[in-house]
């Protein structure tokens, strides 16, 4: 069966030779483990600081051992009393197309609820991230003002569709043009901004956000949220929830220079992380399963397919190559 293992920590841009495509013979099933085929697997920017050898708030991936990130899985054979063949479940696992585990931390999934990618995404982390990370840090109050930046990923889109359901005016900050149209099309954003084309970034949020910024969602850091934090107001709050334009940086920034602006404005400034809310988990998925049925939001995704491509997958996330969540069907 075949593997994908860590051949080497990157410097800076990771490259596929980091990857090492290899085989493993699968073991037999023991007593409480299960045998399970791979459908899924997300590939995702946060893989990147676990491929670096520093503590973080989970640990990093070893050299030589398979990479593991969000998958759903078949089950093939269980020889533990509460899953049955035929099951699909999801959790963190190994970049293996077969193997065995025990099912702690997987949960079981229904492919009647939703297609079985929507695990991945908007009902799994990416949901959970954009849902929690809103709410709970960005307190959002109808008629406020929402800036998003990485908006058209799959974290961005549903933290931008799920201030539309709370009652915001949207903004988002993403890489293309076609990117900033899908933005107000499929996602009811009030209003979008390409990066890539726009010199005056502080000026253009300021023109979009006309009564100021008082929600700043930031997914990428760097100078663009810089512009954003230039146009905050009294008592606004961020959450830094990613940072994925500094993820390759190999040297540490020389400074940040917005401080004064969060004094001025008496303006939260918070880092996030999705499994400080684990025990929330079950009633944020109800929360997002009931707005995706709605049809209030929408589970967009990238779909690549087969194993061999899951490094490729992971290395377009830096280049802006999808759009919503990029998952791959194997
Ligand atoms: P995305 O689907 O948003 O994919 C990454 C996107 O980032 C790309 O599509 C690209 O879009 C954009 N991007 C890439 N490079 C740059 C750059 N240099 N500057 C600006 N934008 C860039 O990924 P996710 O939704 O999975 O993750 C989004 C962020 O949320 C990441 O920072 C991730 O680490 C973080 N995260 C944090 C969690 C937590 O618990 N704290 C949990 C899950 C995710 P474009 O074309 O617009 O450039």
């Amino acid at each position: 069966s075949k593997v994908i293992n860590l051949k080497r920590r990157p410097s800076g841009t990771p490259t596929l030779a980091d990857f090492e495509f290899t085989t493993a013979e699968v073991p037999t099933v023991g007593n409480g483990e299960l045998l399970l085929r791979t459908t899924y697997v997300s590939v995702d920017p946060y893989l990147r600081g676990r491929m670096n050898d520093v503590p973080s708030y989970i640990p990093p991936f070893e050299l030589g051992e398979p990479i593991a990130s969000g998958v759903v899985a078949e089950v093939l054979e269980s020889k533990h009393d509460k899953f049955t063949k035929g099951d699909y479940v999801t959790g963190s696992l190994a970049w293996k197309e077969t193997q065995v585990a025990k099912p702690d931390g997987l949960i079981k999934i229904d492919p009647k609820q939703a297609p079985l990618s929507a695990y991945l995404g908007v009902l799994g982390m990416t949901g959970l991230t954009a849902y929690f990370g809103l709410t709970e840090i960005g307190k959002p109050k109808a008629g406020e003002t929402l800036v998003v930046s990485g908006a058209a990923g799959a974290v961005g889109s549903v933290v931008g569709q799920i201030g539309k359901i709370l009652g915001l005016r949207v903004v988002g900050i993403a890489g293309t043009d076609e990117k900033v149209e899908m933005l107000k099309s499929d996602f009811g954003f009030d209003a979008g901004i390409n990066y890539n084309t726009t010199d005056d970034m502080t000026k253009a949020i300021a023109d979009a956000c006309p009564d100021g910024v008082d929600i700043y969602f930031d997914n990428v850091g760097g100078p663009i949220s810089d512009a954003v934090l230039f146009n905050i107001n009294k008592f606004s709050r961020t959450i830094n929830c990613g940072a994925i334009s500094v993820y390759n940086n190999t040297e540490l920034p020389k400074s940040i220079s917005v401080q004064p602006f969060l004094v001025r404005n008496s303006s939260l400034m918070q880092g996030f992380i999705v499994f400080d809310y684990a025990d929330k988990y079950p009633a944020g998925i109800k929360q997002l399963a009931e707005w995706l049925q709605q049809g209030k939001l929408s589970n967009t995704e990238t779909i690549r397919e087969g194993f061999d491509n899951i490094p490729q997958a992971f290395l377009d996330l830096f280049d802006g190559k999808n759009t919503g969540k990029m998952v791959v069907k194997i």
